[in-house]
Order: structure tokens, then sequence, then C-alpha cells
């Protein structure tokens, strides 16, 4: 049976419930204990799929498909473990399922109500990855804040699930604010104090509180907060805001959160944990000998979580080759044909990012052109692969009215087309071609190199695809589809072996890259910039 731990957050969002979770687990797992992080998110979207970056960030694309939580993108990448559909958990998924088996008439003439149908459902979810003996730690993160409305059939489901799992099976954690009050020079706990309270206040009592503070606690404010709080002494966690997120399993381990969850749960005798890899990471993303700059071009520059995996890739990749890389965002609606050379020259490398719709891609167009007339090594990922045969066709082929037909529809030469099996697709939520497939690599070729094999798999997140019917005329002018799907022929990587480094993926690399393995596109993009 596995061991479940609900974390909560109180006082206000983003004090990285996420990155608390992941760490955590990190901890456990090198511990020896197989560990997976679920989220529940209280929004009433089934996924996070049809929203806009800017209201939600980056859309997680697990191996299975589903369309996630960017947390899923922390999880994988600190524990190194794939999550899946099961690992992502919204109010809409819980309703639409509930809706379902009422429309089949399964509830047999009873009322439909949230107590106990809805939160029933919620507990099914919760424990659904514990029916296998595949994890002994679950690690189950609730979206935004205690107190909120839309959160509360969670927090009753916790609530109940406190008398239907054993005792040394069942652990919450509290993460919360300490606000530093500059003015008085004083850090401030009652917030913390009045957010426990609410939650005991829907019947759940924490195990463990983590303070997220500017300052250190102290261990009279420890004291303090643990006996108002109605927790162990040794159960309040003082979290340092850290230099980096990556800090925060060290920061955890020297506060000794893994021992005290081991402790209620009953282990004993387990190794101490190892972060030798970890540590070596750190060391490395710190302690940098090279340093380059490289241009996102992308459309949702403005928040950086519209493309967390992508700056985390570089983050790991830049790592790997003890570089730091400074990843430049760069709105492709700010480029034109006369500040080009002023906005691209200082960069080492051009990068362009995923995306969707007409906006910004002349820019995107000029930016792929400009990088391939001047050797500069170019990476383009899903969007940015496309763009980058939108451009050749333009520029190299000559083919009047090139484009993709999500960009305008009835152009005269569709390089890039919708997949066949999108055209009858009315229902936008889950229906992009999603998740892993298998890629066959050409020999001989930049991506051959890269990945030292002839078979990946990679995940992917699209609607359109590079039209074949065109191929010839790319082979012709010097372009290589050097990655093809085995099943559909579908092109999956382009690159252009006259170029120093030119390569287009149709896949998203940046959603398998991780802080112990970090993706072979990543590391040899920066590589070729360094040189
Ligand atoms: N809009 C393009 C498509 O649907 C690219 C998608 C992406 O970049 N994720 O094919």
């Amino acid at each position: 049976m596995a061991k479940f731990i609900f974390v909560t957050g109180g006082v206000t969002s983003s004090l990285g419930k996420g990155i608390l979770a992941a760490s955590l687990g990190k901890l456990l797992q090198t511990r020896g204990l197989k560990v997976t992080i679920q989220k529940f998110d209280p929004y009433i979207n089934v996924d996070p799929g049809t929203m806009n970056p800017y209201e939600h960030g980056e859309c997680y694309v697990t191996e299975d498909g589903a369309e996630t939580d960017l947390d899923l993108g922390h999880y994988e990448r600190f524990l190194g473990v794939h999550t899946s559909q099961a690992n992502n958990v919204t109010t809409g998924k819980i309703y639409q399922e509930v809706i379902n088996r009422e429309r089949r008439g399964d509830y047999l003439g009873k009322t439909v109500q949230v107590i106990p149908h809805i939160t029933d459902e919620i507990k099914r979810r919760m424990l659904l990855l514990g029916n296998s003996d595949q994890y002994d730690i679950i690690l189950t993160e609730i979206g935004g804040t205690v107190g909120d409305i839309e959160s509360l059939p969670f927090i009753e489901a916790i609530r109940q699930l406190k008398w239907q799992l054993p005792k040394e099976d069942y652990l919450v954690i509290h993460l919360t604010l300490v606000p530093y009050l500059a003015s008085a020079k004083e850090l401030k706990t009652k917030p913390t104090q009045h957010s426990v309270k609410e939650l005991q206040s829907y019947g759940v009592n924490p195990h463990i509180i983590v303070c997220r503070t500017e300052h250190p606690l102290g261990n009279d404010r420890k004291k303090k907060i643990a006996e108002f709080c109605n927790v162990d002494y040794n159960s309040v966690i003082e979290s340092l805001d850290a230099e980096t997120i990556y800090d925060v399993p060290l920061n955890l381990k020297k506060e000794k959160l893994d021992e005290i969850v081991l402790e209620k749960f009953g282990y004993t005798n387990l190794p101490d944990t190892n972060l030798i890899e970890w540590n070596a990471f750190l060391q490395r993303y710190k302690f940098p000998k090279k340093e380059i700059n490289i241009g996102l071009i992308g459309k949702y520059v403005e928040l950086k979580d519209a493309y967390i995996s992508i700056y985390e890739s570089f983050i790991h990749a830049g790592a790997k080759n003890e570089c730091k890389v400074n990843v430049i965002p760069l709105s492709s609606e700010e480029i034109n044909k006369n500040n080009i050379q002023e906005k691209l020259a200082h960069f080492d490398g051009i990068f362009v990012a995923p995306g969707f719709g007409q906006r910004g891609i002349d820019g995107k167009i000029l930016t792929i052109q400009y990088a391939r007339e001047k050797n500069i090594p170019f990476f383009g990922v899903c969007l940015g692969m496309q763009v980058a045969v939108i451009e050749f066709a333009k520029n190299v082929l000559n083919l009047e009215d090139a484009n993709s037909t999500e960009m305008k529809q009835h152009c005269k030469n569709p390089v890039i087309d919708l997949m066949q099996e999108q055209k009858t697709i009315v229902n936008m939520g889950g229906t992009m071609r999603l998740g892993a497939y298998t890629c066959h690599i050409k020999e001989n070729t930049l991506a051959h190199q890269i990945y030292g094999a002839t078979h990946i798999s990679e995940r992917h997140r699209h609607r359109y695809e590079f039209n074949s019917n065109y191929l010839q005329q790319f082979i012709d002018n010097g372009m290589v589809a050097s990655g093809i799907n085995p099943d559909s022929n579908l092109v999956e990587i382009m690159e252009l072996p006259s170029h120093k480094f030119f390569i287009g993926v149709q896949f998203h690399p940046e959603l398998k890259s991780t802080i112990l393995q970090p993706h072979p596109l990543f590391s040899a993009f920066v590589k070729a910039c360094l040189s």
C-alpha cells in the first residue's frame, strides 16, 4: 500500500507548492522510495490545453498525451520519472465524470451532490495511483489557496481520507508564508496562524507546516507556530527564500523534512539521501566557465511561465556544458526588416519557440532567414520548425505564397498543412496529436550525431505537419528530413547540413529534459553556440 502526502497552501498563491512537493519527492526518492507526484487543480477547465498561455503558463504534455499543469514539468525534471493522465486532475474532469455517470443513470435515482458524489470521485482519483504497487509514496499537491471557494471539495476529500487511510499512511503538509514587515523589522506569524485555523475549520489538521520566509524564523517563532497551530515542535519547517529552485531540496534536507516525514510514516532503516549527482549539477550550474546569449523568439515572451520547460532545458544544457546560458526573450512582433540586425546581432544562437496562430509569424520568418544566411546556430521547436520550413520555401525554393494553412487557409503553397486526421475534428479540447511517438533517425545526419541512435521517442502537441508533397524540392535544395515517424511518414526533424547548426523539430524536446539528464538537442545547440 502506498503512503499519501497531501500538500496544501495558505496565505497567498505562488509560494511554490510544486517545488516543495518536487523537492520532498526528490529527497524521499534518493532514500530508495518510489515516488510520484500528482496535482489537483480547482479550475473548471477539463485540462489547461484550451487555455491561453497568458492565463496558465505552459501546458505540459505527458508521455501518454495528457495536457497538464506546468507543475508536472517540475515533478518530472526533479524526479526524472514520467507522469501520466492520472497525475493531473481538475474540477472540470471530476464534474465531467460525475455528470456522465448521472446521464448514464448510474446513480439509480439519487440526488447527485457535491458530498458525497463529487468528493467520492475526488477521493477515487486521489487514490488511483496507489492501486498498483508502482509507488511507495504519492504526493498530492492541491492547487490554489486554502479558503478559496473552489478548492473546498478537495480539502473535504482530504479530510475524509483521514478516516479511510491507515494512520501511518496519511500526512498533510501545509505550506504558508511568514511575511517580513520591513518597517517593523519583524517576521509575522499571524497570517500562518489564521491560514492553519482556516484549514482546521474544515476539519483538516496539518502534520507539518512549511513556512516560506525571507529571514530565518528562529526557534522561538517556530515554537510559537507549533503551539498555536497544534503541530509537533519539530514539524515547523523553515523554507528560506532560495537562490535557485534547485537549492530547495538541500534547504529542506537541512531542516530534516525528509526525516520527519519518514518518522511519521514509521519508516526505519532507510538509507540516507544521496544528492551527489544533484550537487554536481548545482556546482556546474552555479560556477560556469563560459557564457552565451541565446535569443528566444516567441510571442508569449512577457510571461516566463509560458516557456518554462524551455528555460529549464537551457539551464540543464548550460550546466552540462559548464556554461551560463542567458536566454533572452524577444517578441517576434517587434522584429522587422529595418531593425533585425540591431535586434539579433548580439545572440550566439537563435531559438524559435512553439506557438499557435498568425501573430508574430513575419518576425519569426525574418529571424530564421537571418540565422540561416548568417550561419548563426538555429534551433526551432514545433511552430519554430514549421516556420523554418516556410522561410526556406519562400526564400530558397521561391515558392510564391508559401505558408502554413494555420496562418492562411487557401495559400498557394501550403508547405505546412493540417494533418489528415485533424480535418474532421470539431472539439478543440484534447484533440491535437499529443504525447509520445517514435521517430526514425537517418544516419549520418546532425540529428543522428546528436542522439547517437536511430530510433527515438519524443512528445508532441500539434495539428499541422510538413506537407510531404514538397519534400523532394526541399531535398533537392539542401534541406534534409532527418527524422521521420515510421508509421505515418510524418516529417519530425528538418536540418540544413550546409549550415553550422540548423535544426527544427516537430516535437517538444523541452518536455523530456531533466536536471540529471539534459536533453541532447538542447545540449548540442548550446555547444554549437559556444564554438
Ligand atoms: N500551431 C502549430 C500546430 O498546431 C504548432 C504547435 C506548437 O508549436 N505546439 O501544428
